[in-house]
């Protein structure tokens, strides 16, 4: 099998802590903060948990610093901060009375609570999302009780009628009060409609919630620590990291052993479906799992070729959606008539791309289209 497919999760390496690491000055975080509304100002001193920036709307989660410092810097689209000092912001406080407190506890706390039902069938998945995107075996080997807390925060909030956990065959990772459900590991079997089609045998079902067990863990940390979660594991080619959220692509590739030049991609996610970053000052945010470099010359790069109807990737979508008849329509502006081949139902695997005989850029004519329909509220169900 072509190693990209493969989910087994690799042997568990050592940790590396970036804060055990040598840099060569302070440690800058770049956090990402589109769409958010900031609290703070140029210059001014942050403590570490502090929040920074909220949704006015209040369905985006708020974003805190990772560290104590000064914002450096503040853009529209993301805040740089400098480590100095160490202050430490109070301990967050849970309103336990009743759901949308609760949930809203949590979006505050820099959780992302969008999709979380009241009575839904909940499974968490435990399935690499992609080939190496394994950062939490660690977690659920080593903190089976702060994610067991992660869950019992959920179940209060939610009630869920029966929980489950997705796990890659032959991995005995269990959670108190779930049922075990074992995964063929095949890219893209831990994406999230094909471990919910996995489960319970439907697609799209509209009363199921899944969740994936780095965000279970975050959780409950959270609860368990009166903190946001600062800190997350990354994968970084085959090192797993625990760093600072918002650390710069630029340091993890490089404390990782990556040298990288002109033509170097490097990728938040894994390679089918993660997406690049045009600055090595980005910072990772709280959900990033993996940070992939895909050295140039390596691998085809897209381009905008015309298509030459093979219909490889038709045949390779398993979400059976037409991606060549998609992209046509993107790629010269006409994104309403995407909507004619259910471009919603795109779980975004990036499989059509892989195959495609001219070497398409579709899964990005994909999220450019879905980007452009946001707006419009006939596709509310692309917001969820
Ligand atoms: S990314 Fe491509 S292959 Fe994957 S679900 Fe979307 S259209 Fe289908
Ligand atoms: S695989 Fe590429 S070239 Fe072939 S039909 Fe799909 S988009 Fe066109």
């Amino acid at each position: 099998m072509n190693p990209i497919f493969s989910l087994t999760p690799s042997d568990r390496g050592p940790v590396l802590r970036i804060r055990e690491q040598e840099l060569s000055s302070a440690l800058t975080i770049s956090l990402e903060i589109t769409g958010l509304k900031p609290l703070v100002s140029r210059g001014e001193l942050v403590a570490k948990g502090q929040q920074l920036c909220v949704d006015p709307a209040n369905k985006l989660p708020s974003v805190h610093s990772s560290v104590s410092g000064k914002v450096l810097d503040l853009k529209k689209d993301f805040i740089l901060i400098e480590e100095e000092g160490d202050r430490l912001a109070e301990p967050l406080k849970f309103n336990n009375s009743d759901s949308v407190s609760m949930l809203s506890d949590l979006r505050d706390a820099g959780i992302d609570v969008h999709g979380f039902k009241q009575g839904c069938t909940l499974i968490i998945n435990a399935v690499p999302k992609e080939f190496g995107i394994d950062g939490h075996r660690f977690l659920i080997e080593e903190f089976n009780h702060i994610m067991s807390e992660g869950l019992d925060y959920l179940k209060k909030a939610i009630s869920p009628i029966a929980s489950a956990i997705a796990v890659p065959e032959g991995m005995a990772w269990t959670l108190p009060g779930c049922t075990g459900h074992e995964i063929d590991p095949v890219y893209p079997a831990g994406l999230p409609p094909m471990v919910v089609k996995s489960v319970t045998g439907k697609e799209m079902p509209p009363d199921v919630c899944v969740i994936d067990a780095a965000t279970l863990y975050r959780i409950g940390r959270t609860v368990h620590g009166k903190q946001p979660v600062t800190e997350i594991m990354v994968k970084v080619g085959s090192t797993l990291f625990q760093t600072p959220v918002g650390t710069t692509v630029g340091l993890l590739t490089s404390k990782a052993g990556f040298s990288l030049s002109d033509g170097d991609r490097v990728l938040l996610g894994g390679p089918l479906s993660g997406r690049a970053v045009y600055s090595l000052n980005h910072g990772i945010s709280a959900s990033t799992q993996a940070v992939t470099v895909i050295h140039g010359g390596d691998d085809p790069v897209a381009k905008d070729s015309p298509c030459v109807g093979c219909g490889e990737c038709v045949l390779k979508c398993p979400a059976r959606l037409m991606p060549n008849m998609i992209s046509r329509h993107a790629e010269f502006g006409f994104f309403e008539n995407t909507q004619n081949y259910f471009i919603a139902s795109c779980f975004e695997c990036g499989l059509c791309a892989y195959w495609c005989t001219a070497q398409r850029p579709l899964l990005q004519y994909i999220r450019l289209a879905k980007k452009e329909l946001l707006d419009k509220p006939i596709l509310e169900d692309l917001r969820k």
